[in-house]
């Protein structure tokens, strides 16, 4: 690994359906990851000792990369706490992933109840805008469809965000969502991906890949600006 490679935890609860992300989430996202130049992604799961989030593993990674969905509470107090003070004291990065909207180390990072008004698992295709095109997590991203995908609407409970990089249009053009967020949480930066309902394989579309990308690596530079 060369030395100044960014280093990557990818997480997952690992409830995934395996006939769309044989590797889980966590796994893709690191394949993905490791194919780009300059950055080394490994892969835990909440089933690993200390739910795959020990502080050594937080102290090895630049940005810690997470999918939760039906498993949030059995993410333990301890497990929370550590990940809160990897980004706030240490300025490790944190990439929640669409259902990690209410992950309880995503809920403790925000300090809000991150509850959107609704969700709808209708299956229809989302248009994806660039509306931050400055951002370095927009560079080379342009508007996109995801073919089949759920939808979240607005209003998404969380604090008035550093900037919004991209949204979604949902439900026929009815529906506009805040669909990839960031703010800086202490020497930390956080950025939430809405994207990604998990029977769908929308982390294997090369648009989504991209911004996964782009997202890793602004959100290492926090810590590495510090180092
Ligand atoms: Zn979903």
């Amino acid at each position: 690994m060369a030395e100044d490679s960014i280093r990557v935890l990818a997480w997952s609860e690992r409830t995934e359906p395996k006939e769309v992300y044989p590797e889980g989430i966590n796994g893709a996202v690191a394949r993905l990851l490791n194919g780009c130049k300059g950055v080394t992604a490994v892969t835990s799961a909440l089933s690993d000792p200390e739910q795959g989030v020990s502080r050594k593993a937080l102290d090895d990674c630049d940005v810690l990369v997470w999918f939760g969905h039906m498993k949030h509470e059995k993410v333990s107090d301890e497990t929370v706490e550590r990940i809160v003070k990897a980004v706030k004291e240490n300025g490790m990065g944190f990439l929640g992933l669409h259902s990690t909207h209410f992950a309880r180390p995503y809920r403790a990072l925000m300090g809000t109840t991150c509850a959107w008004r609704t969700y709808v698992e209708d299956g229809k295709s989302a248009l994806i805008r660039v509306v931050s095109p400055e951002h370095p997590i927009a560079e080379g991203v342009s508007e996109f469809t995801i073919p089949q995908e759920e939808w979240y609407g607005e209003p998404y409970d969380v604090p008035e965000p550093e900037a919004v990089i991209i949204e979604g249009i949902y439900n026929d053009g009815k529906e506009v969502a805040r669909d990839g967020l960031v703010w800086t949480v202490g020497k930390g930066r956080v950025f939430y991906f809405r994207p990604g309902h998990e029977t769908y394989p929308i982390y294997f579309m090369p648009q989504v890949q991209r911004i996964l990308e782009n997202g890793v690596r602004w959100l290492a530079g926090a810590r590495r600006e510090n180092a």
